[in-house]
């Protein structure tokens, strides 16, 4: 087994530290990727101090991965040594369920295999080791081509923050004319109004922060809406054709709904710790509905990536060394942080 070098979660109160790691042997099917940079997603953060439960330690986190192809396994067709290449959120699937088989893998029926804290499928019993590492193998089925070759670091977090609001923006129909709003203007909401913006949209965030009109618009905004308090989007009611919620603290949803238009959709992708609130009145007006929405298919990462490449899009990012990673923690917990962090992994 080659042992590499990686980051890894002792346990749910130590920092994040270095610590050698096994990657499988390459199968026939399989790429080993060098890692050049891995994005700081909040899921790495949850799954290292264990918030959402299920953590089996030690832990790597990271699956916004970009890298070039070090080998290939002797059946591999789609990858080629020296080739720049991704790995999200999933690395793999059972492959043969409907949802497998109609390109939605990241719904399969026996749930997906994450690139982080998951069994792996081979029967090894060991669990998946994410992007804070040198290296990764994974199957050729789960890897991304990237055709971009100059901000590789601001591709690594299209493979998760993109993705999740790519996915939900394309499923809402989203285009040139549809009144979007946006609200959470961090990792996720940025890439949404950018995404939004790209697709046509009429493009508004919503904010507590007064500080954030500037940042919206240069993220490509057409207009701000500052959220004091509940009163403040009274004048906006009936107003979207869709919202997208990228919030992750506790919230109503109540207040979202009301923006929405006729047959609106609050699009979530925020993940709050407790249930938020959903006035059933809110809902039946204007046949509004909420839709949940996670990462997207492999083909869909996909078309985002070459979609992203051919429109010059990437995330906006601030590169750290892996050394920085539990003062990057801190400082995301804090909101301090413009819009995600990118390891350079040649520090590792
Ligand atoms: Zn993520
Ligand atoms: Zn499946």
């Amino acid at each position: 087994m080659p042992i590499v070098k990686a980051y890894a979660a002792a346990d749910s109160k130590s920092n994040i530290a270095p610590l050698s790691i096994e990657r499988r042997e390459l199968g026939s099917h399989d790429v080993q990727v060098e890692i050049m940079y891995c994005g700081v997603c909040h899921s790495d953060i949850h799954t290292a101090r264990n918030e959402w439960g299920g953590t089996v330690y030690p832990v790597v986190p990271g699956h916004e991965i970009v890298g070039k192809v070090k080998g290939v396994g002797s059946a591999v067709t789609k990858f080629k040594v020296g080739q720049t290449v991704g790995v999200g959120v999933m690395v793999d699937s059972c492959r043969v369920c409907p949802n497998c088989k109609n390109n939605y893998e990241q719904y399969c029926k026996e749930g997906m295999t994450g690139t982080y804290n998951a069994l792996e499928r081979n029967g090894s019993g060991k669990r998946t080791m994410g992007g804070y590492s040198a290296e990764i193998v994974t199957d050729e089925n789960y890897v991304l081509n990237i055709k971009e070759q100059e901000n590789l670091a601001g591709v690594a977090p299209l493979l998760c923050a993109g993705i999740t609001t790519y996915s939900p923006l394309k499923f809402a129909d989203v285009k040139k004319g549809t009144r979007v709003a946006v609200v959470g203007l961090g990792g996720l909401g940025h890439m949404a109004v950018k995404f939004a913006v790209a697709f046509g949209a009429e493009v508004t965030v919503i904010s507590t922060s007064p500080s954030k009109v500037a940042e919206a618009n240069k993220l490509g905004a057409h207009h701000f809406i500052l959220a004091k308090d509940a009163d403040s989007l009274k004048p906006y009611d009936s107003s979207f054709d869709v919202v997208l919620d990228a919030i992750s603290a506790d919230h109503d949803y109540t207040q979202y709904l009301n923006l929405l238009g006729l047959e609106g959709k609050l699009l979530v992708v925020g993940l709050p710790e407790h249930n938020p609130k959903v006035l059933p009145f809110a809902l039946i007006k204007n046949r509004r509905s909420i839709i949940g929405s996670m990462i997207g298919s492999i083909k869909e990462t996909q078309e985002m990536l070459d979609f992203c490449h051919e429109h010059k899009i990437y995330a906006e990012i601030e590169k750290i060394p892996m050394g920085s990673i539990n003062e990057a923690y801190e400082r995301m917990i804090k909101g301090d942080i413009k819009y995600r962090f990118v390891i350079d992994m040649s520090t590792l």
